[in-house]
């Protein structure tokens, strides 16, 4: 067993009988052929071929501990500065091939495996949780299995006063216990990609809990009886990459999360009802650290796609004079050099912990996650303001084919370009920009890592501000 190529995945995947729902039918078949979930699972695929491409496969894969085989490197533990930038690499040359957009490429959920992982020690104390979560992650390194995961309850009342009540259970709880597992009932929200990947890993989100019956981690396969997965609307509306340049390939859908008396067998719960796990798990692995090392990795990457998208609009209908068209691509510049020169001093001051793995600096990695949510809706924008009616003067691929081409290549060529080129860099740009994909793309952008009200809050909480007080001080004081 080790890294797997695209045609294994695809198999496995096109195996799974999850029970998904969209558009009130349930879908029976395979995976891999269905128009909502084809375009993603196909681009997966290829993340899996390219690991294993011999221009690559010695930096995106290492040897296993366990086996010699060669692994994922994003299931790497890091123990030197090196093994956070092969890291990076291998995060980001996966992320070029969607320009970012792939939010749950698998090396996503792999780095939140890892750091548990590597710190197993700390969920000892709660019977074998330590063991089972150290067997889920080499069993996910050696196999490369994908998943999908979710956090958060159901959106029902966010009152800082709302306590759910236990006959209404809607929030996912442990129902019952078992001599076999734990019994699940309610809802999570909100997994991308539920349903398509090969497990489901369902967290705590942190923070304070009062009901025991909340405090649970487990991963099981996406196909557990009883386990639902309901779609929202798919954004695949044509199958074709000329008009839908990004959905086609890189729709990943959302489901919420039902658990209708789940049976989730004890092998595979690594957090029951112990408060004390609870409040270290994430703090002691720097599990959020971790993933958000993978989080600005492809972050950049997607700024720098967007940098060179507003480019070629620029080029295209020739806007290059203008001084405030350079002021908004200066604005891309900045962005991307920002957020590149954070993940970068991540790595710079990085720094080992007690158990010896490698942990990047937190600090400019939040400033990068509070930063992300503020920076791509206004790069969206941009790409519209650029684009202005280029972006809906947008025709199809069929429209092409028919009488009035001639029409078409006449009315819409570029400064720089044919019509059918300019219409194909115009779709991609309102598909970044102003398509169904496209504004869940900010969406997902401004809620990736959490609530960005909170997390300037947290940011705010942890960070050590001693050395600018005192440095305010010495000039106060100063005589
Ligand atoms: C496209 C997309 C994909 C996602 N994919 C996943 C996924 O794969 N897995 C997963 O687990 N999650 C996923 N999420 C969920 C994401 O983690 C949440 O959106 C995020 O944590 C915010 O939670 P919420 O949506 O419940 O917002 P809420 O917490 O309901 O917030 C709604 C509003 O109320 C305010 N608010 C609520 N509570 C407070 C408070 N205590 N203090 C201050 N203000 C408050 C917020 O600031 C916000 O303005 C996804 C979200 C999106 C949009």
């Amino acid at each position: 067993m080790s890294a797997c190529d695209g045609a294994t995945y695809l198999q496995r995947i096109g195996n799974l009988d999850s029970e998904i729902w969209l558009d009130g039918q349930k879908i029976n078949g395979n995976l891999c052929d269905h128009y909502a979930f084809k375009g993603i699972l196909k681009s997966k695929a290829k993340l899996f071929d390219m690991q294993l491409s011999s221009d690559k496969v010695d930096f995106m894969t290492f040897k296993s501990p366990l086996t010699g085989e060669r692994v994922g490197t994003s299931f790497m533990e890091p123990r030197s500065k090196e093994d956070l930038e092969r890291r990076r690499l291998t995060t980001q040359e996966w992320a070029k091939t969607s320009g970012g957009m792939m939010g749950r490429s698998p090396d996503y959920m792999n780095t939140g495996l890892m750091a548990l992982a590597a710190a197993c020690d700390v969920f000892e104390d709660n019977d074998c949780c330590d063991q089972r979560i150290k067997m889920l992650y080499e069993t996910a390194r050696e196999k490369d299995l994908t998943f999908s995961h979710t956090f958060v309850n159901p959106q029902v009342n966010r009152s800082s006063a709302y306590l759910e009540k236990d006959e209404s259970l809607i929030s996912a709880r442990i129902v019952n216990t078992t001599s076999d597992g734990i019994i699940m009932k309610g809802a999570r929200l909100l997994a991308t990609q539920g349903g398509i990947t090969d497990e489901l890993l369902v967290l705590p989100i942190g923070g304070k809990y009062i009901d025991e019956a909340s405090l649970y981690a487990f991963s099981i396969p996406s196909d557990t009886k009883n386990l639902k997965f309901i779609c929202r609307e798919s954004f695949t509306y044509r199958p074709s990459q000329f008009d839908h340049p990004l959905a086609s390939r890189f729709e990943e859908i959302d489901t919420i999360v039902v658990f209708d008396d789940v049976l989730v067998p004890w092998e595979r719960v690594f957090l029951y009802k112990n408060y004390n796990i609870v409040a270290r798990m994430y703090e002691e692995s720097q599990f959020n650290t971790f993933l958000l090392h993978q989080t600005v990795a492809r972050q950049t990457v997607k700024t720098e796609f967007l940098l060179g998208v507003a480019q070629l609009i620029v080029d295209t209908i020739d806007i290059g004079e203008y001084l405030h068209v350079k002021e908004k691509v200066s604005e891309l510049i900045i962005g991307y050099e920002t957020m590149k020169s954070l993940l970068l001093a991540s790595e710079l001051e990085a720094t080992v912990n007690q158990r010896g793995t490698m942990i990047p600096d937190a600090n400019p990695l939040y400033a990068a996650i509070t930063s992300f949510p503020r920076f791509y809706p206004r790069f969206t924008e941009i790409l519209q303001l650029l684009g202005a009616s280029g972006l809906i003067s947008i025709p199809t691929e069929q429209d092409f084919e028919s009488p009035i081409q001639e029409d078409l290549q006449k009315y819409l060529q570029g400064a720089t370009c044919d019509a059918k080129v300019r219409t194909q860099l115009f779709r991609l740009a309102w598909d970044i920009s102003t398509s169904a994909f496209g504004g869940r793309q900010t969406l997902y952008e401004r809620f990736f890592f959490g609530d960005p009200i909170r997390l300037n809050a947290s940011l705010y909480n942890g960070y050590s501000k001693e050395r600018a007080i005192s440095l305010a001080k010495s000039l106060l004081e100063e005589k």
